[in-house]
């Protein structure tokens, strides 16, 4: 039985292994380059979301090279977001460390704000999944992926929140960043996934003595990770600051995409991640993406109309709410009643339910035949981690997709690349669970069970992306 290991195997000096840690050190010399960077990038952010408000809404003949509303659009839905989550899995969280507007302004508004302690309530381990999950469905609800107006709302007012929390807490810190961010929980299970990190070595790093005459300099790590101990890249924003920090006790260092995973989230189970990768991102976030195109939802709409006229209440099918609230276009032909709200609100819970559900028992059965324990139950949830971020990648992409084969772009191989972007990411949670089972099974045959209690909770995601792209 394999053991449960929390650092990556060592490696030989030198060779690539020296070439990445350069590229560490290199990063933190150019630290003012990338500091000019940020502000490049909160320009054009700030462009990109107050612009088109002040503008009228796209003609039915513009394009997104011809048209300020759809450019936007199209920047921030179809190609920022999706490669954002790419680069979490390719290179961790260097877009927070380097590019997130909303970092650089709350790390800059915490150097001039009034620097209190942070209160407990801001530290509530449930934030990732509160906020991943209520902007999701307020972006659905207002149709954000659409209008410039919810853009603002969405953005900007997280954008305006991010500023506030740096006015108050921390110095010089990234408080929003590290406890209030609604997209912190998923930036922080995939980055999981990424081959590089800053590696920390705790013997070097105690072995440390300071040169005679040497100056100590403190690290400045804006997300509050405790560095010394740093076993994970979920925290890490890649900033480069520690890099080779105590004569190289902490080093950018490549590491297999699964170790993390399989070696260090089994340490300590973490109940709000699992809620956030089985019902936020397999379930909010997948029911986000298909009630748009569910013909269970006119069924549903149907019969909910019939028996509302049937009781009189026909005038209840009329309602709409402000744009702000429902989405609400009528110039657009865009407009959702009062039971079209309720009925998005319905699906996206209950396919969260039914989905979380089944993923969840797959969960249960998988540490059951493992040898029951709550922990082996939450280290099986980071097994799904792939299949998730696959999902929330191709939902974002098709937006992204649409608009280009909306402007004549021709789109035919797009199914053949979520087969393999599904199908990929399913065999690599299973073989994330298989090697999660090893450290706990005892027998093969338990490690097959235990492989094979995980089928069901790939398959009904599978399923449910099945009919998105192939069905309906
Ligand atoms: S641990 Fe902190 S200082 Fe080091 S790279 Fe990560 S964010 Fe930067």
């Amino acid at each position: 039985m394999a053991t449960l290991i929390s650092t990556p195997p060592r490696r030989a000096p030198g060779g690539v292994d020296a070439r990445v840690a350069a590229v560490g050190d290199m990063l933190l010399r150019h630290r003012t380059a990338i500091a000019r960077l940020q502000w490049v990038l909160v320009a054009v952010y700030a462009v990109l979301i107050i612009v088109p408000v002040l503008l009228p809404l796209p003609a039915q003949a513009d394009h997104v090279w011809n048209n300020m509303t759809l450019f936007a659009q199209f920047v921030f839905w179809g190609i920022w977001w999706p490669f954002v989550l790419v680069s979490m899995v390719l290179v961790g969280r260097v877009w927070c460390g380097f590019m997130c507007p909303e970092g650089t302004l709350t790390e800059v508004a915490s150097r001039h704000g009034l620097k209190r302690a942070i209160p407990r309530w801001v530290r509530w381990g449930g934030w990732p999944f509160v906020a991943f999950a209520l902007t999701t469905i307020y972006g659905q609800m207002v149709s954000v992926y659409q209008y410039p107006g919810p853009v603002l709302l969405i953005l900007g007012g997280s954008t305006a929140a991010a500023i506030v929390a740096g006015l108050m807490w921390g110095d010089n810190k990234r408080v929003w960043c590290r406890f209030l961010c609604p997209v912190n929980g998923v930036f922080r299970v995939l980055a999981k996934l990424a081959p590089l990190h800053f590696a920390v070595d705790t013997e070097q790093w105690n072995a440390y003595r300071l040169p005679p005459g040497g100056k100590f300099q403190p690290v400045h790590c804006a997300p509050l990770v405790p560095i010394r101990t740093m076993t994970s890249n979920s925290n890490c924003h890649m900033c480069a600051n520690c890099s080779g920090f105590r004569g190289g006790a902490v080093r950018l260092a490549l590491r297999s995409p699964n170790h993390d995973i399989v070696n260090v989230a089994g340490l300590k189970a973490k109940p709000w991640e699992t809620v956030l990768i089985v019902f936020g991102l397999l379930g909010i976030a997948v029911g986000a993406f298909l009630w748009s195109a569910s013909p269970w939802l006119v069924r549903a709409k149907i019969a909910s109309a019939g028996f509302l006229v049937e009781h009189g209440l026909q005038g209840l099918l009329q309602v709409t709410l402000p744009w702000w609230i429902l989405t609400d276009y009528p110039a657009q032909n865009d407009v959702l009643t009062l039971l079209d709200g309720v009925l998005l609100l319905g699906f996206i819970f209950v396919f969260a339910l039914v989905n979380g559900a089944i993923v969840s028992a797959s969960l249960a059965a998988a540490a059951f035949v493992s040898g029951w324990s709550v922990k082996r139950f939450h280290h099986f949830a980071q097994s799904l981690i792939p299949l998730a971020g696959a999902g929330v990648f191709l939902g974002l992409s098709a937006l992204t997709v649409t608009l280009l084969a909306q402007d004549g772009f021709h789109m035919g191989w797009i199914a053949e690349l979520r087969v393999a972007m599904l199908g990929g990411s399913a065999l690599w949670a299973l073989w994330l669970g298989w090697r999660i089972a090893g450290l706990y099974a005892p027998d093969v045959l338990r490690r097959l069970l235990a492989l094979a209690a995980l089928v069901p909770a790939c398959a009904s995601t599978l399923g449910a992306w099945y009919l998105l792209f192939w069905v309906w």
